[in-house]
């Protein structure tokens, strides 16, 4: 972005509006859609992930967590998935695989979010729940070859199209890398396809190392170990990688499509850019309300900083929670009563549940 003051609506015509964005889709974001619902606010949640559930589902998805209350112990995987079921009856809409790139204040007050699929949301109140950061592909430093970003070179990709024939060259060397050149090779008999690594070595599940080698025993898939120090093009489009082996010998590998998997990291990207008050890339916020140097904009979960912060599960939760009912009360401009779940009819019918003794 782009100035925080407040700027001249833009040609906003095509916006969705919504009362509230939540940027982000860890356990933060999704306890703050669920909560937000809960006050009958509509919802749409923004993650750059393909996926919902942050670091529970990118960095620890298969190891048990211990201390969300009422919960023994579930995997990070488990939690998310409990996080969505409650989530279901609140009927979020969802943008994923993209990044809020752009945030404005409109005249009127409300937030103006363009996302890097060129989706523009007109909200009343956002709620920034970023962890880390967004997790995006590592890419490769290599001069030149974004230039093909899109045409011929694609960032951990989960549908291309390939040509017959085509010769597709994989790169890395985790469990993505492989499953993507064993997908390609069983989807795409007729294409020739090479895993690229800068050794012959893969971090991989057994089962899919298995089949790595039998692909290989076939001839349906090539491993080159060796590392990439430049490239060869040919009238705009990319004709060959060029590689440097272990032992140091210079290699030319041709392709039409590169596809890489290098791993995924946090970037804070353009939050630092939104004119919030920030403390060592957190944002600070209120401990009462959860709001941010700015009126209607929240930040929850490991991306916000007050005094005796925690970055816990659990206390992103407390702070979605009460977000949801400070936005609540901005947006109606009146005080918000407390309502329980075991009770309240109104709750009862936004969660889609019957309750004989609801009041
Ligand atoms: C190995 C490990 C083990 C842990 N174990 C525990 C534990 O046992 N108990 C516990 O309480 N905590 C644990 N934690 C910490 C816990 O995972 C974090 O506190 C929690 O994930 C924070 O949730 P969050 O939703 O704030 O952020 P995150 O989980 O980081 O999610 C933020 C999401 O926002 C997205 N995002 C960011 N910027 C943008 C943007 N501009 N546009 C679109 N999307 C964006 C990111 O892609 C990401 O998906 C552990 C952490 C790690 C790394």
């Amino acid at each position: 972005m782009t100035a925080r003051a407040a700027a001249p609506a833009p040609d906003t015509v095509s916006a969705i509006d919504t009362d509230a964005v939540v940027i982000g889709a860890g356990p933060a974001g999704l306890f703050q859609a669920f909560q937000l619902g809960l006050q009958g606010l509509s919802v749409h949640i923004v993650d750059a992930l393909p996926h919902a559930g942050g670091q529970c589902a990118e960095l620890y998805a298969d190891k048990p967590i211990y201390d969300v209350p009422g919960i023994p112990v579930c995997t990070g995987r488990e939690l998310v998935a409990l996080l969505r079921e409650q989530l279901a009856p609140i009927q979020p809409q969802w943008h994923l695989g993209t990044q809020v790139q752009a945030l404005e204040t409109l005249a009127d007050g409300r937030f103006l979010l363009t996302t890097t699929a060129g989706t523009q949301l007109r909200a009343r109140c956002v709620f920034i729940a970023a962890g880390v950061g967004a997790f995006v592909p590592r890419t490769l430093k290599i001069a030149g070859i974004e230039a093909h970003l899109g045409r011929q070179l694609y960032y951990h990709p989960t549908e291309v199209e390939v040509a017959e024939g085509r010769q597709i060259v994989v790169h890395g060397g985790d469990e993505d890398a492989v499953a993507a050149a064993l997908r390609c090779a069983d989807d795409h008999p007729a294409a020739r396809v090479t895993l690229l690594h800068r050794r012959d070595v893969f971090q991989a599940a057994p089962e899919l190392l298995a089949r790595l080698q039998a692909l290989r025993d076939a001839g349906r898939i090539t491993v080159v170990a060796a590392q990439i120090n430049g490239i060869e093009e040919d009238d705009g489009r990319l004709t060959a990688l060029l590689l440097t082996d272990p032992q140091g010998a210079a290699q030319r590998l041709a392709l039409d499509q590169l596809w890489v998997y290098l791993g995924i990291s946090p970037r804070l990207g353009p939050i630092a850019d939104w004119g919030l008050a920030m403390e060592r890339k957190q944002l600070l916020v209120d401990a009462a309300t959860f709001s941010t140097s700015q009126p209607g904009i929240y930040a929850v979960g490991d991306i916000n900083h007050y005094a005796g912060k925690r970055r816990l599960i659990l206390c992103a939760f407390h702070e979605a929670t009460l977000a949801a009912f400070a936005a609540a009360e901005l947006v109606s401009g009146a005080k918000v009563a407390l309502q329980y779940t075991t009770t309240s009819a109104r709750l009862h019918a936004i969660l889609g549940v019957e309750h004989p003794g609801a009041s």
